[in-house]
């Protein structure tokens, strides 16, 4: 059993054909899903998704490339969808100067405000990090001296050395279609050595498909393909890294 720790189904190329999406996932035994939230309205989406399906979750938050749009009504939208059990993680939220430098300010502040929801809801956070990793590092690391701070870095596309900063914070490491490719790097470094109690698999669909599909539409059936590289580059069977990466998830999601 899998569990696809990071999708858009509320992305609008899902719109026409979410249940075939969904079914065709049940049926390779993608049997858990987030339907993470990046705005307003994908947050609301998520939630609708989430409330209708069993074993979909949905997680609200505020993405930093859209932040200059997002006000503190935003926020208290996101902190009402927290107060329902359909949502079981803040996020995604984080920092990216890659593709929105100029709202760098802003950005930190809705980090750190989503920092205190996911500590005052006791929910984890989904945390998206491009071009920031220190800044993010230093946040993160100052948020877990109380020892509250829980969450997951999604498509973790840093160093291993790292890698294992952000697990010392108590966070856990999550991977997806990067580790396919045929130019990867760093992301099978890290592979290696996540210890396998702190490792998660997502697809970030319709994003970032996995090797032969790059460039395509993704979806959460391909987390199968994700799981299948990591077992390959820790010489494990999949069946283990599904069952490992599953239980990691319904711990840092508290599902029962
Ligand atoms: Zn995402």
């Amino acid at each position: 059993m899998f569990y696809d720790t990071h999708a858009h189904l509320n992305a609008e190329v899902f719109t026409d054909n979410l249940e075939d999406i969904i079914k065709e996932a049940n049926e390779a035994l993608v049997s858990y899903i987030n339907v993470v939230g990046f705005d307003p309205k994908t947050n609301e989406l998520a939630n609708k998704i989430a409330k209708t399906h069993e074993f979909i979750y949905a997680s609200s938050g505020l993405h930093p490339v859209d932040i200059e749009n997002i006000s503190l009504s935003h926020l208290k939208e996101v902190e009402d969808y927290l107060k329902q059990d359909v949502t079981v993680a803040v996020g995604e939220c984080g920092l990216d100067y890659y593709w929105n430098k100029e709202t760098k300010a802003k950005q930190i502040k809705y980090f750190k405000k989503q920092i205190e929801l996911s500590k005052k809801y006791q929910k984890p956070l989904i945390i998206h990090v491009r071009d920031a990793i220190q800044d993010a590092y230093d946040i993160l690391y100052e948020a877990s001296k109380d020892g509250l701070l829980q969450g997951v870095m999604h498509c973790f596309s840093g160093s291993k050395e790292m890698a294992l900063e952000f697990l010392d914070l108590g966070l856990y490491i999550s991977l997806g279609g990067p580790v396919t490719f045929k130019n990867a790097v760093e992301p099978i470094e890290v592979a290696k050595i996540v210890p396998i109690d702190k490792l998660l698999i997502e697809t970030d669909c319709p994003y970032l498909a996995p090797h032969p599909y790059r460039g395509k539409l993704n979806k959460p059936v391909y987390v199968k393909i994700v799981a299948e590289a990591i077992a390959s580059i820790r010489e494990m069977n999949i069946e283990d890294v599904a069952t490992y990466t599953t239980n990691n998830a319904k711990k840092l999601f508290k599902l029962n």
